[in-house]
């Protein structure tokens, strides 16, 4: 689609759409935080990361079937992706009531993703940039297996807005998306292609702040290794009557279909949004996708809290989110009808409020302590 220059988010989306939930009933508010989230949450709020631990022995190379019928780990049946969203809502309550970028909560946002991923094995780079004075941080991670020249990447932005707790936008998506991680981490996966996921920084500034810093710092060869980018940004909100989908290809087109189509749930496919972080990708030709369940009532304030989430819709995100990276990362048909990113050149500048970042801010610099 044409690099067109990005609309303010603010100038008007698209409207609330009224009840006819595809849900009848709320769920009541959530139980008690298990004692894993407890330590998880500690760890978090302090800044105390933990080291890498040693990745998980290999099992047997035995990726799932690719066509539609889909084994147990190919699903999100073991996901607990509302325990991901308590932790977020405990960290903005501890913390000014936000998790925005510049804020504490924020840092300790990053502090508790970056831990869940290395506690299943993954490898984690924490990318330092800065932004409207404060430094911001994009949180990356590969699963340690699978080509590197052919990289399947999910992702979804990690801060609020400075109004509220950003739970629906978007712990959702962080939510799901870090509900892939462990999912790949149980089933041992042995992907035919590189996994990495991305939680992104200063999406809510004007210009998509964190995933731009990430797309345009990786340079045209490492770009190109990007095969698709999928994201994830309000996929929990209450009173959803159908899913927003898009795609920039067929092949991640058909995903969305047959997932959404097999369980019932109407979609509309929508243009590639300018205002989410899918944009900094598909700006440089990479083939992209994502899906929303769209803003809610609670868009950018503060009652965007834990009971802003129907349970059931997030589970129906994190559940297409895991299956399209079991699908793109071991098809390698689906793979290679996929086509490559840009190589010369950029077709959309770089932000004008994008300021480069001080020489320590290298990818791989260390996490904010
Ligand atoms: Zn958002």
């Amino acid at each position: 689609m044409e690099p067109a220059a990005r609309p303010r988010r603010d100038s008007g989306g698209a409207p609330y759409r009224a009840p006819m939930p595809l849900f009848r009933r709320a769920r009541p508010a959530c139980a008690a935080l298990g004692r894993p989230t407890r330590i998880a949450l500690r760890a978090a709020l302090v800044g105390v990361l933990v080291s890498s631990t040693t990745p998980p022995a290999p099992a047997a190379a035995t990726p799932p079937a690719a066509g539609d019928a889909a084994p147990a780990s190919h699903s999100a049946a073991g996901a607990r992706p509302m325990t991901h969203l308590r932790v977020l809502q405990r960290i903005a309550d501890a913390h000014g009531g936000n998790r925005a970028h510049g804020s504490p909560g924020y840092r300790a946002s990053v502090a508790y993703v970056s831990t869940v991923l290395r506690r299943a094995g993954w490898t984690v780079n924490v990318q330092r940039f800065t932004y409207d004075g404060a430094a911001g941080w994009n949180v990356v991670a590969d699963w340690p297996y699978g080509d590197p020249t052919q990289v399947v990447m999910l992702g979804a932005h990690l801060d609020s807005v400075p109004a509220g707790p950003g739970i629906n936008d978007n712990g959702s998506g962080t939510a799901a998306v870090l509900e892939v991680a462990l999912a790949v981490a149980r089933a041992r996966l042995r992907p035919a292609a590189r996994l990495r996921l991305g939680w992104w920084g200063a999406e809510e500034a004007e210009d998509l702040v964190g995933s731009a810093y990430y797309a345009r710092r990786l340079g045209p060869r490492r770009r190109a290794a990007i095969r698709a980018y999928l994201n994830f940004d309000m996929v929990g909100a209450r009173r959803t009557v159908r899913w927003d989908v898009y795609h920039r290809h067929p092949v991640i087109g058909r995903l969305w279909a047959g997932y959404f189509a097999a369980r019932h749930l109407p979609t509309r496919r929508i243009a590639n949004p300018h205002d989410t972080d899918s944009w900094s990708f598909g700006a440089y030709g990479i083939p992209v996708g994502g899906i929303t369940s769209g803003p809610d009532p609670c868009y950018h304030r503060r009652c965007d809290r834990l009971t802003n989430v129907d349970p059931r819709v997030l589970r129906v995100a994190t559940g297409a989110a895991v299956r399209a990276a079991w699908r793109l990362a071991t098809d390698r048909g689906a793979l290679r009808r996929l086509p490559m990113a840009y190589v010369k050149g950029d077709v959309r500048p770089a932000p004008s409020t994008l300021r480069p970042a001080p020489p320590r801010a290298a990818p791989g610099a260390s996490p904010p302590a």
